[in-house]
Parts: C-alpha cells; structure tokens; sequence
C-alpha cells in the first residue's frame, strides 16, 4: 500500500477571526468569558483546599467535582470545549505539584506559587482551549472557522442546534496538516481575535509502506449489546459482533439451569452439569482467544503501538441486568479478556495494554458532540443534533477513544469520521456503513456479507435485539 512517511513535527498557525455582525463577536466573547471562569472556578477551591492543612492533595483535586463544572458549563461551552479546559486545569495544577515535591526532595529552591487565576490587570483574561474535533478551519476564497457551542449559547444566539458558529478568518497558513487543540484569546485593547493552532504533518519523503501508521493507538471497547468495537487514531474500525455467540453460551446456561433443578437434595451438581460448564467454557474461550489473536494481527498490521480496554465495570453500572451480569461476568470474562490482550500483545509483539473507564458511552454524538438530543436504539445511535446515524458500539469506541487520546485523533488519512459541514441538510448522515464486520464462525472471524460491500441495514439487528431484550429465544 502506498502511503506518505516521514518524520511528524508540529508547527503552530496563527490567524485571526473577524466577525462581521456583532452578535458573533459577542457570543465569542461570551464563550471566552465562560471558558476562563471555569478554570478561576477551578482554581479558586483547588487553592482554598491547598491551603486548608488539614486537606489532603486528594481533596485538593477533589476540591469541586468535574461533574459539578460540567453541569454548569456545558451548556454554554458544549462537551468538548468543558472537557479541554479541566484538562487545562489538571496539566497546571500537575506541573504544579511536581514542582512542590521537586522543591520538598531539595531538587528545587524556590517554592512554586499554586496556578493563578486568569487575569490581567483585575480583569479575566478572555481565552479557551478548543478540542479539536470542536472546530473545524477553511481555507479559501471564504476562509473561515466553525465552533461547537453549547446548547444554551446557540439558544440565545439563535444559532440552529444542528449548527455551529461560522466566523470568517485571516491569515496565512503556514503549514497544512493535522489540527490539535486550538487556542483562541481575545485582547480587550486590540478588539481581536487570535487563534493559534497546532498542526501536525509529516515532513518529507513518499515510500510504499505502511509505516506512516507507526505509533497509533487504538481503542476496544466491548459494548453491552455483545459487540467489540475498535477504532483507532489512524482511522481503521471494526466490529466483531458477538451476540450469537453469547446466544449460544446464554443457552448452556439455561440448560445448566434446568438440569440443576432436577437434582434431588442435597446435590448440587453432576457429572453432565459438570460437562455443559466446561463445554460453555471451552467454547467461549476458543473464540475469545481467536478474537485475541485477530486483534493482534489487526494492530501489528496497522502499526499499532498502544491500546486501551474498557473496563466492564462501567456498562454493569449503566445497565444492570441480569442478562447484563451474565455477558459481562461470565461471557465475557473480562478479566481473562484483559489478560490473554495482555500476555499477546504485550508479550509477543510489545503492544502495550491499558484498561481504563470510560468505555461504552454512545452518551453524546462522535460528530457534533450533541448531548441532549441523542437516542441510543439497541445497535442504532441517532443525533438528533446534527443528524448523524451510525453504529451504538462503535460510537462507544469512537468516543472512548477520543477521550483516551485527549482528542488528538488523526483523521487525515481514511477520514471515517469525516465531518460534512453540513451534515443534516440532505437528510441523516448514516455513519458505520462501511466499517467491516465480523462474525464468529467457529473457527474465526470472518466478515459478514464479505461478498457485498454494503453491510446489511439495521433493520435485522433492531429486530434481534428486540428479541433478546425481551427474553432468551
Ligand atoms: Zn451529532
């Protein structure tokens, strides 16, 4: 396959926003205001608690919870804007505790002052810290920057929900590439707006290898629908859908189940029960170490070098179940799962593994970043935002990942999440339709439909969790 290489660097682009209506440079100083009194807030109670000597550094952190600054700047900043900000917070309050036990350990001599309030001459500093899948940049004959907002600010500026804010731009890119996290400062005296951002590319040479995929990370999440979803920061997905196999599994249980309560008295198991236990076991593993095998396959060809997996933990808490409990305890076995991830990937091809929460949460769209409007129907995830249609799991992976990487996902390769401007209008953008799918066929995993490109509508998958919610067949 022929690919670009070379070496990454990251330059900074500076340009400028020039708003022509004033309700534009309003609602941008307004979304600045915001951003820079949640990091005072931050570190107003961050700053009280370090100061309290009968405080812990953990109750430092803890000082107000991230749930209590999301709920109240969401709906002004929308999701990824909050989010990029208390990550802001926590590299400045990071740095500084680093410099405080550096400065206790003597390998300092000044003691560093706790992070300060973003002020200039007892004003707020007007600035925030823009992810970078909350903005998207235009060059052209109408150069321009489009902004996510919060829904609250879009409300009041009359801005339609499935919309973001759209201001032009000057400037002259320097370098073309991957945008990160953008900086936008607004100076009270100059009355202007100036945004730098942070753009990774390749530099030099055109090879036929792979190798520009070299030190991508990738994300598997397993979906409490019995799918494992992967995406990873080069753009490669997958879903290997295991609600069959767990069909099966589920009905070994049942017969165990049945067979249990024929015992007489005072028996709890016999030699068949004792048989179907160890034939369900053997069936699953046999796949999940298939599954292990494929996946490391997959990242070694992909140039994978670290991968993250959800921990189960927080898909029992959001849908308990019975039937839940029985995937993620016994079907899944995670804690296997997680091991044979690790003994293959780690040991045999120095991938390293992490488990981590944060898993599972198609709660708002991969795309727009909508929160309130978002329907999740069994496979189906729907944005009522923007009008995005795609894959529940695999929005559950796309985000995890997303969160993982602190937003630096590099799609400027196979672009699966591509984000038209304006998706909505030519009715919902149905995502997901070209990510492969596999199936458990007994042996491997094999990809469903392989003969037709076109994966199979939704329609089935709606019909069959329908049936599995309602009961075991
Ligand atoms: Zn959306």
């Amino acid at each position: 396959m022929a690919a670009t290489t070379g070496e990454k660097r990251t330059r900074t682009n500076i340009f400028t926003l020039a708003p022509r209506e004033e309700w534009k440079k309003v609602c941008l100083i307004e979304l600045l205001d915001s951003a820079t009194a949640l990091v005072n807030i931050v570190t107003y109670h961050r700053c009280q608690a370090h100061f309290d000597d009968n405080q812990t550094r953990s109750d430092v952190w803890n000082a107000i919870t991230k749930t209590e600054i999301r709920n109240r700047f969401r709906p002004v900043l929308g999701r990824a804007i909050t989010d990029k900000m208390l990550d802001k917070c926590d590299e400045q309050w990071n740095a500084f505790f680093e410099q405080l036990d550096n400065y206790y350990d003597g390998e300092r001599d000044d003691k560093p002052g706790v992070p300060g309030y973003w002020k200039d001459d007892d004003k707020r500093v007007l600035k925030a810290c823009i992810r970078n899948d909350a903005y998207t940049v235009e060059w052209g004959e109408h150069s321009r920057i489009e902004l996510a907002l919060g829904s609250e600010l879009k409300e009041k500026y009359g801005i339609p929900l499935n919309k973001r804010i759209r201001v032009p731009i000057k400037g002259n890119p320097q370098y073309d590439g991957h945008g990160g996290r953008l900086e936008l400062v607004y100076d009270r005296s100059a009355e202007s707006f100036t945004a730098k951002q942070p753009v990774t590319f390749l530099h030099d040479t055109t090879r036929a290898t792979d190798s520009s995929d070299k030190g991508c990370v990738a994300a598997v999440d397993v979906g409490a629908n019995n799918f494992v979803a992967v995406t990873t920061t080069n753009g490669h997905q997958r879903v290997f859908h295991a609600r069959p196999l767990f069909d099966r599994f589920h009905h070994y249980t049942e017969r165990i189940g049945e067979l249990q309560s024929q015992l007489p008295a005072q028996t709890d198991s016999s030699r068949l029960v004792e048989k179907l236990y160890a034939k369900r076991t053997r069936h699953r593993n046999h796949a999940q170490d298939a599954l292990v095998r494929h996946l490391t396959r997959l990242f070694s060809e992909w140039g994978v070098e670290k991968v993250f997996v959800g921990k189960l933990d927080d898909v029992r808490e959001k849908h308990w179940s019975a039937t839940v409990n029985e995937k993620t305890d016994l079907f899944w076995a995670h804690g296997r799962f997680r091991r044979r991830m690790q003994t293959v990937l780690e040991g045999q091809c120095g991938i390293s593994v992490e488990e981590k929460s944060g898993a599972g949460t198609s709660s708002h769209c991969p795309r727009c970043d909508e929160e309130a409007h978002v329907s999740r129907n069994g496979d189906v995830f729907q944005c009522g935002g923007c009008g995005f249609e795609g894959h529940s799991d695999v929005v559950g992976s796309e985000n995890f990942l997303q969160s993982m990487v602190d937003g630096d996902v590099d799609f400027t390769g196979r672009r699966p999440m591509a984000r038209p401007v304006d998706s909505g209008r030519n009715g919902p953008e149905r995502g997901h339709q070209t990510v492969p799918r596999l199936e458990w066929d007994d042996h491997c995993w094999r990809q469903r439909g392989h003969a037709t490109k076109k994966e199979p509508t939704n329609q089935s998958t709606r019909k069959g969790n329908l049936a599995s919610e309602l009961g075991p067949a």
